[in-house]
């Protein structure tokens, strides 16, 4: 259980904070944003947002004051001596902030974070997490109206709405429950417009993203009886195509929808290094899999970055551990 008062306690007690989230952000990531700095903002609190990664198109329209900033060291390194709170949204380890990482772990404010996955690193004072929660959006649902630190508006509604549906697969995976309908019935109700969310997230795409899902696509291989399916995205597809790393997202699971496949791994060759995303179907824990790489994530959505080594070179490794892993799990 989170505790919320005291949640409610640390922001009543303070005046600024400064919120930021994960690297390659998604609608949870950017919709917790937006949805918390709203709620702050409706309570006379100051903030700011500043994120390593620069917000994806189709994310952009969550924030609609445009007020997420990127992270720039020299600009906005004293914004961690000014600000009484740092709020950590959708992520529980330091790495996953990248460039901010030094700033947040030695800055000596109070620090929170509001997350909902797996094997959290103590790196903040307060934590305030839980992985029964579909998102943080809908962690940050329970927090407003349990507490009734604000009544529920449109512009709160919204990224949270998006936050939920993008981070349940749209409304389709493990933690999609009857009690989660019901937040998003009430989400509705304020009047926000889910064919409009649904059609910016997903409906706006550029071009060069779905020539990139067609080439990814084909590069799909099963190996060990068809139980664990991989594609593969090198730097010479982003250029080719003109596509960006962020165009990736969701591609991983068409891996999952293929007859037999229980596992899923997507690799994406980056500037530096490389990442891998992991997918599982059922009890499959796909976050212990990815931690063997020093990632992390769900049971059944994991991710892993390395930023050293050449991924032709690891591929074959990491398939060979994951062969290894899958075997053990139907053993045991
Ligand atoms: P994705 O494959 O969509 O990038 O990430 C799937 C899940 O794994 C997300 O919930 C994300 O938080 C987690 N994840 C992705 N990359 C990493 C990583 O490098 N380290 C950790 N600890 N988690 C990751
Ligand atoms: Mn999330």
């Amino acid at each position: 259980m989170i505790d919320f008062q005291k949640l409610a306690q640390i922001i009543s007690a303070n005046q600024s904070f400064l919120i930021t989230t994960h690297v390659n952000p998604d609608a949870d990531a950017i919709g917790s944003e937006i949805a918390f700095s709203n709620m702050l903002k409706l309570i006379g609190k100051d903030f700011s947002i500043i994120n390593h990664s620069e917000t994806p198109y189709n994310l952009r329209f969550l924030d609609t004051e445009n007020v997420i900033e990127k992270y720039n060291p020299e600009h906005h390194n004293r914004y961690f001596d000014s600000t009484d709170v740092l709020v950590a949204l959708d992520f529980n380890r330091a790495d996953r902030i990248v460039s901010m990482q030094k700033s947040f772990t030695t800055a000596n404010k109070i620090k929170v974070c509001i997350d909902h996955h797996q094997d959290p690193e103590d790196f903040v004072d307060f934590q305030f997490i839980d992985y029964d929660y579909a998102a943080t959006g809908h962690i940050l649902y329970d927090f407003i109206t349990s507490t009734g630190i604000i009544k529920l508006n449109k512009e709160i509604a919204a990224p949270i709405y998006a936050a939920i549906m993008t981070d349940t697969g749209s409304f389709r995976f493990e933690r999609t429950t009857a009690e989660l309908h019901r937040i998003i019935a009430n989400l509705l109700d304020t009047g926000i417009n889910p064919t409009e969310i649904y059609n910016q997230l997903y409906d706006e795409s550029k071009l060069s993203k779905i020539k990139l899902l067609g080439k990814c696509l084909s590069s799909l291989e099963l190996i060990d009886e068809n139980k664990i399916g991989y594609m593969i995205i090198t730097q010479n597809d982003f250029i080719e195509l003109n596509a960006i790393e962020s165009d990736t997202e969701n591609f991983v699971n068409f891996i999952l929808s293929v007859q037999d496949v229980r596992l899923g791994m997507l690799f994406i060759e980056l500037k530096n290094g490389f990442k891998v995303s992991f997918r599982s179907k059922g009890k499959l824990p796909v976050n212990k899999l990815a931690g063997l790489f020093g990632g992390g994530g769900h049971q059944n959505a994991s991710g892993a970055r390395f930023r050293e080594s050449k991924m032709s070179d690891m591929i074959p490794k990491i398939l060979g551990e994951a062969e290894k892993f899958i075997n053990n799990y139907s053993k045991g």
